[in-house]
């Protein structure tokens, strides 16, 4: 049976170098992580194949719903080739083009010609991870030249991000197209989507997956911190990247911004990850700082669903170190009393037409009132999960769905842990399951109350009508 993890937050690993291993994978899993990150920045399909296959092999072995996000790389902006390395100097003139010779320190080929096309004076350009910084101060056909306002050196295929600047370009490249095709053929369970900058791009993914995966829509440029609230109607669930996030913001934004963009998706009902850099300096060392065991605390105080390991699973040299001490930090902040306070501070307002959320208003009040040791939920579609997590109720919430793909999708949400059962026929079997599945779940003992949420008759999704407090 599914030994519950004693917290709510879930931890969300990359899957890397450094864990690519049948071996590996059991560990981390055991460890606690709840979700795996593929990303398609690095790898080719063969890799990553490899990669789901052991995950799906492992899961099934530990009897545990483990759901796969597929990262697609999106359309990152790199510069072209340079002779070599070159040190731009704060006031000296620096030319992107449409040439693609190798680059000099006078000039550098971009390979986005529709971008040059858009950039104004005085837009900012990064390049780097936006140590080198550049201000355009003339346009052409072709070409924009742009004064360096912060030196730093630059060489092939830097990464260049255009803060504030209305990209022309969708967030799926034909790269992405591909890689997408190949991810839905594996069955991924998420899709998520770099550098989104407006609805339009989750419609797009969306028409593409046909409801195969969720969608994930990546946080990292301020043109979709602005547009945020479309974006949260729209996608499945959202991404807090503060890697990209913190070069095209000034770096001071980033906090706020992750708490503003938690607390929308509780109040919407959509599970949100906080990623990037949580625990860095576990890549290098086998215990963390002091600032980023307070950083992954304030995650779990902020409510967030989800925590992200990036390179310290991926490539570093502590991976099981990371997912142990992001495990233990979580946990000892839902201990916290400060916790309880914070998880009730956001609960949101019951919508006043929907039967779907009194009844998960209702469930987390009785939770509270009878001390219940569990409250569970029937679903088919994830959504009666998703409403009953949005409550941030103190208890564990047992989902009980027919569907694997149901169960590994909210891997990732907060305070859940998945069974799948059979669709019970009546109510006496709805008892029957929940109280059964309690009881193995190893949380409850004879005589402790449950709350249940179901929709009766069974089998209709989005039909959740029924509470029902059993003993069991
Ligand atoms: P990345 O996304 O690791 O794919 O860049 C996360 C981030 O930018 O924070
Ligand atoms: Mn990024």
């Amino acid at each position: 049976m599914i030994k519950l993890r004693e917290r709510h937050a879930r931890i969300l690993a990359t899957i890397g170098p450094a864990t690519a291993s049948l071996e590996m994978v059991e560990k981390l899993i055991e460890s606690g992580v709840d979700a795996f990150r593929l990303n398609f920045s690095h790898g080719d399909h063969s890799v990553h194949e490899k990669s789901i296959d052991m995950i799906r092999q492992v899961s099934k072995k530990l009897n545990r719903h483990i759901a796969i996000i597929q990262d697609l790389q999106g359309p990152k902006i790199r510069l072209g080739v340079m002779e070599k390395a070159v040190k731009l100097e704060v006031g000296d003139i620096f030319r992107l083009d449409d040439d693609k010779t190798e680059g000099t320190k006078e000039r550098a080929y971009l390979p986005h010609k529709e971008i040059l096309d858009v950039l104004k004076k005085d837009d900012k350009i990064y390049i780097n991870d936006g140590i080198v910084r550049l201000k355009v101060i003339k346009t052409g056909k072709g070409f924009v030249e742009a004064e360096v306002t912060s030196s730093g050196t630059v060489s092939s295929r830097k990464g260049v991000n255009l803060p504030g600047v209305d990209l022309p370009m969708s967030a799926l490249t034909s790269k992405d197209i591909k890689d997408l095709e190949f991810g839905l053929s594996k069955n991924v369970d998420w899709v998520a989507l770099s550098f989104v900058q407006n609805v339009g791009d989750i419609i797009e993914v969306k028409a593409r997956i046909q409801g195969k995966a969720g969608v994930i829509a990546k946080i990292e440029m301020p043109n979709a911190v602005d547009r945020i609230d479309d974006i949260i109607k729209e996608t499945d669930a959202i991404m807090v990247a503060r890697g990209d996030l913190g070069v095209e913001c000034p770096l001071e934004e980033v906090p706020s911004i992750q708490k503003r963009l938690i607390s929308k998706c509780r109040i919407a009902g959509k599970p949100v990850i906080v990623a990037t850099q949580m625990l860095e300096s576990m890549i290098n060392n086998a215990s963390p700082t002091r600032a980023e065991v307070s950083d992954v605390a304030n995650a779990t105080f902020e409510g967030a669903d989800a925590l992200m390991l990036s390179a310290e699973s991926a490539a570093g040299s502590y991976p099981l170190e990371a997912v142990t001490t992001m495990d233990a930090v979580i946990r000892r902040a839902e201990r916290s009393n400060a916790w309880v306070p914070l998880m009730d501070a956001r609960r949101p307002e019951v919508k006043k037409d929907s039967i779907g959320d009194s009844i998960a208003n209702a469930a987390y009040k009785v939770a509270e009132n009878l001390k219940v040791c569990a409250l569970v939920t029937l679903t088919e579609s994830g959504s009666t999960a998703l409403r009953m997590s949005r409550q941030r109720p103190v208890q564990p919430i047992i989902v009980l769905t027919p569907y694997a793909k149901t169960a590994r999708r909210l891997a990732l949400t907060w305070g859940v842990t998945c069974y799948c059962d059979d669709v019970p026929e009546d109510v006496g079997h709805l008892v029957e399951h929940s109280t059964r599945n309690v009881m193995n779940s190893g949380i409850g003992r004879k005589g402790q109350n449950i709350v249940i949420t179901a929709g009766i008759p069974f089998g209709t999704p989005g039909s959740t009508n029924t509470l029902r407090v059993a003993t069991l």
